[in-house]
């Protein structure tokens, strides 16, 4: 932990003395859940486990299990996987010992584990117009095509994304709760304290977050019944569609803990592409200074905000120790910090790197606001 000096860890147990809110990290690495702990993270807020399916020795697997055309083959492939995933789940429960670990079932559009269709249609074309080239390769490649071509989706990030995939390959997320599950008892009988939380993403339909909530329990009991062991977990779910922060007080019938992934949630409330937002139209736009902020950097109190700010309240109406956080990018930024501090969440979620800045902060709101929230008036 070289970063901190001894002055600075001062002045950070003395902010952490006052703040109300709590400050996790993202991480989803072993590596990046010691620095999160270094820099003071009470716990991990959001691990994204797209990344551990697309590390270069499993993208092949990936790929055959995803145009695996009936269930029996996309099991024989994610049987190769689920040992993989322990291994990482058990790298991150530990490196977390004693703090809780959000751990979030695979979010990523389809596409992204597929072969490019572009590249596909090219190298499709040169076979067939080469006379010298192997008949068999054609095929195997023409077959191929076809199968991206099913899967392939015009608007991926709002397509089959997220809890989508979940329901649709339900063995998908099964994997993954056994992987878990299988990874916590192993601590367990280390005599390592474990606290995983199952997070659903991108739901939207309190259908999608009871079907899967039940598939989580299902799976928990029988690995913890298998392994003699018994793992104290929770399930929640991301709110990140509008949709889920409108209906909150039905999701929450579901829900231990809700977390707000206001990436997902300002694009999908401004309509604006998160993934154009650093390179394309977005800058060009802002710089005609007809908005405030960069809604991706900063929170839009007025819009997003109020989706939160009724997401949490609809919440606790339903489940009044509903725990909830952030853990979208603002969840690391000063004004959204002090939003979040007001509305009444339990923690934010940040990158490692901005866990002491959060928790000045964190500690900056108390002191500006006091306990009291439920305060959006000054807001409006
Ligand atoms: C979000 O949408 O805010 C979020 C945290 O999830 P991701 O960035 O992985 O979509
Ligand atoms: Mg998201």
């Amino acid at each position: 932990d070289p970063v901190l000096s001894p002055e600075f860890h001062e002045l950070l147990a003395w902010a952490d003395a006052v703040r109300r809110l709590a400050v996790r990290a993202n991480a989803d690495t072993p590596d990046d859940a010691a620095k999160a702990r270094a820099f003071g993270a009470e716990g991990i807020g959001l691990c994204r486990t797209e990344h551990m399916f697309m590390a270069p020795d499993r993208v092949p697997v990936v790929q055959e299990m995803i145009l695996a055309e009936t269930r029996e083959e996309r099991e024989a492939a994610l049987q190769k996987l689920l040992p993989m995933q322990q291994g990482d789940f058990y790298g991150i429960l530990k490196a977390m010992e004693g703090l809780p670990v959000t751990i979030r079932l695979l979010d990523p559009p389809l596409h992204e584990f597929l072969p490019n269709l572009e590249e596909l249609l090219v190298e499709v074309t040169k076979l067939r117009g080469d006379p010298q080239a192997d008949p068999e390769r054609l095929a195997e490649k023409e077959a191929l095509l076809a199968k991206v071509r099913k899967l392939h989706e015009f608007n991926p990030m709002l397509g089959h994304r997220g809890c989508r995939l979940g329901l649709v390959f339900p063995e998908i997320y099964e994997m993954q709760v056994e992987a878990i599950f299988r990874a916590a008892a192993q601590l367990v009988r280390e005599g390592v304290d474990v606290r995983p939380e199952v997070m659903i993403p991108l739901v939207g339909h309190v259908n999608e977050l009871a079907r899967l909530r039940k598939l989580v329990d299902e799976v928990a009991q029988r690995v913890m019944a298998e392994t003699g062991t018994s793992v104290a977990y929770t399930v929640g779910t991301m709110i990140e569609v509008p949709r889920a922060a409108l209906t909150a007080d039905e999701i929450a019938r579901e829900a231990d803990f809700f977390s707000f992934g206001t990436n997902d949630l300002t694009q999908m409330t401004f309509a604006f592409s998160r993934d154009d937002a650093e390179g394309k139209f977005l800058p060009h736009y802002l710089e005609s200074g007809i908005l405030p902020d960069n809604p991706f950097i900063t929170l839009d109190e007025r819009g997003v905000g109020k989706l939160i700010a009724m997401g949490v309240a609809e919440g606790r109406k339903t489940r009044p120790n509903l725990k909830a956080g952030i853990c979208g990018e603002h969840g690391g930024e000063k004004r959204s910090i002090d939003f979040c501090h007001r509305v009444g969440l339990d923690y934010v979620s940040c990158s490692p790197y901005r866990v002491p800045l959060a928790r000045l902060a964190a500690a900056q709101a108390q002191l500006r606001h006091g306990s009291g929230f439920d305060n959006l008036s000054e807001n409006r």
